[in-house]
């Protein structure tokens, strides 16, 4: 298979918060990929702009660094690493003050598709637009990327949106929901809309149920404090979980093209059912030997926040209605895995008589880890002695199928900020799916807030509480393992 790496327009593409976590870790490392790749013009610039002071080559030494920490070995070449760094520059600028930005006016050249990572805290989102406007740095072309969390709540969400509004159009604004950039993602709308084999079967009809798992093996320790505000619903099921279902649920868009693509997931979010409490469980990772459980992780011995979510979730639409949803996603489980499983209904009668131990059909999307699908169908046990039936799967990975290929798949940040670079919105959220997201949300928290229940505790490197396991017998069905 032949890689076609298509380079992109020539770009200025300023980072604010260039120095932070995110910059380091995801976005400069992902940059350099690409460069690498040959996907980068040769006048390629990145501006990175920050509060702390640095020079160009300090903040080159940084990058460096990073690009050692974060890129795999077999990819970090000296000569292209120094190739990378000369395309990048450093002004200190804080987004609350004046100074600095008439010099990062003085950076940005005429001509050039131009960029705004808002690589920060969303308090700044509004100082940092309205001081692009003032000095005359962005216009009505240029694009400006926001990053997760887009909101805690309806309310604030929309302020942000408001916020943004005042200085750019929507067709301007990319908000990243990194799980969209993920290749097997992409690759479910491919097999959903690609072929002909799978959407006659992809109704409540023949769909008994889909599972989608997002699960890790880490807690909350270092971050405890910030994520106790926020809890597994606010920061996986509103965004990460809820854009997978959409791709799963929607109907196929006319186009694969960004409004069309967002119109139909946005049907999706208004279709939700409410959800009444008992499909809901919520839990927190107790501690095991030396290692702390959420509470201590959260340093709030109060703390009702959950580190785990398990919910059943109705559509109500002509497609879906009676096909549950089990969403579910945790911290502290026992692997590290995310996947989506679409499990098919049983023929409505078996020729062969009861055979112990039938499983059916089953579609399963992983993310992570071997991004791929694979999908299992009953046949004949080979050999003598009857008719018995056997599962097996028809595994397609993506490092098996596509050997070598399978290396030069973009990462998610990768991917996305080449997006914008080329004015492709479709994997971005738009503000009224973002909206209509937290809208359902809202009711739920609210609701156990309310009734001020505390989460199950469960056991840490466990597939989380019991309660989980319950929602699910209680329908006859059962969770697939969390695994690698
Ligand atoms: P971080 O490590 O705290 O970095 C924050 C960045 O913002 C630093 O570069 C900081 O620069 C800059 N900054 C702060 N105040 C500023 C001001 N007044 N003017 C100009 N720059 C200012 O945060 P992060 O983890 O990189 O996260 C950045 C954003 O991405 C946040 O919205 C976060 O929620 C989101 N996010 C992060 C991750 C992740 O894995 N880290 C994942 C998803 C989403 P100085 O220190 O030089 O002042």
């Amino acid at each position: 298979m032949v890689s076609r790496v298509i380079p992109v327009d020539p770009f200025d593409l300023v980072i604010f918060g260039g120095t932070g976590d995110l910059a380091r870790r995801k976005i400069l490392p992902g940059l350099y990929l690409r460069f690498l790749s040959g996907q980068m013009p040769e006048d390629a610039a990145i501006i990175a702009a920050a509060r702390s002071d640095h020079d160009d080559d300090a903040y080159r030494a940084i990058i460096r660094k990073a690009i050692d920490e974060f890129v795999a070995k077999d990819k970090r070449d000296a000569k292209s690493i120094d190739a990378f760094l000369s395309r990048l520059s450093y002004v200190q600028v804080d987004a609350m003050g004046e100074g600095g930005w008439k010099e990062l006016a003085g950076k940005i050249r005429k001509g050039m598709v131009h960029a705004f990572y808002f690589s920060v805290g969303p308090s700044l989102f509004g100082a940092l637009a309205e001081r692009l406007h003032k000095h005359k740095i962005a216009d009505r072309k240029s694009r400006v990327v926001v990053e997760k969390p887009f909101g805690k709540d309806l309310a604030s969400a929309q302020e942000l949106n408001a916020t943004l509004a005042q200085h750019f159009r929507e067709e301007q604004i990319y908000r990243i929901d990194h799980y969209l950039g993920k290749e097997t993602v992409q690759n479910l709308m491919a097999v959903r809309f690609g072929n002909m084999l799978f959407e006659p079967l992809w109704n409540a009809q023949y769909v008994d149920h889909i599972q989608i798992t997002v699960a890790e093996t880490v807690g909350v320790g270092g971050r405890g404090a910030y994520y106790d505000n926020s809890g597994a619903m606010r920061d996986m099921v509103q965004n990460h979980l809820m854009q997978l279902l959409c791709l799963i649920a929607m109907e196929p868009p006319n186009a694969f093209e960004p409004n069309a693509v967002r119109d139909e997931k946005l049907k999706v979010i208004r279709a939700l059912d409410p959800v009444e409490p008992k499909d809901i469980v919520r839990g927190q990772y107790g501690p095991t030997g030396d290692e702390p459980g959420y509470i201590e992780d959260s340093e709030n011995p109060e703390s009702r926040t959950e580190s785990y979510i398990a919910l059943k979730l109705g559509i109500s639409n002509w497609r879906w209605k009676g096909t549950p949803f089990y969403l579910r996603t945790g911290k502290k489980l026992k692997a590290r895995a995310s996947e989506i499983a679409v499990v098919f209904k049983d023929p409505p009668h078996s020729i062969f008589g009861e055979q112990e131990g039938r499983k059916g059909n089953v579609l399963v999307i992983r993310l992570q880890p071997n991004e791929g699908m694979n999908l299992r169908v009953t046949i004949k046990e080979p050999g003598p002695g009857g008719m018995r039936l056997i599962e097996v799967p028809l595994d397609m990975s993506f490092a098996e199928a596509l050997g070598a290929d399978a290396e030069d798949v973009p990462d998610a940040y990768e991917r996305l900020i080449m997006d914008v670079i080329r004015g492709n919105q479709t994997l971005f959220m738009r503000g009224d799916e973002v909206e209509a997201a937290w809208a359902w949300t809202d009711p739920l928290i609210e609701g156990w807030q309310g009734a001020g229940t505390k989460p199950a505790t469960y056991d840490a490197g466990s597939s989380g509480p019991e309660d989980a396991l319950a929602l699910m017998h209680r329908d006859g069905r059962r969770w697939r393992e969390i695994a690698v």
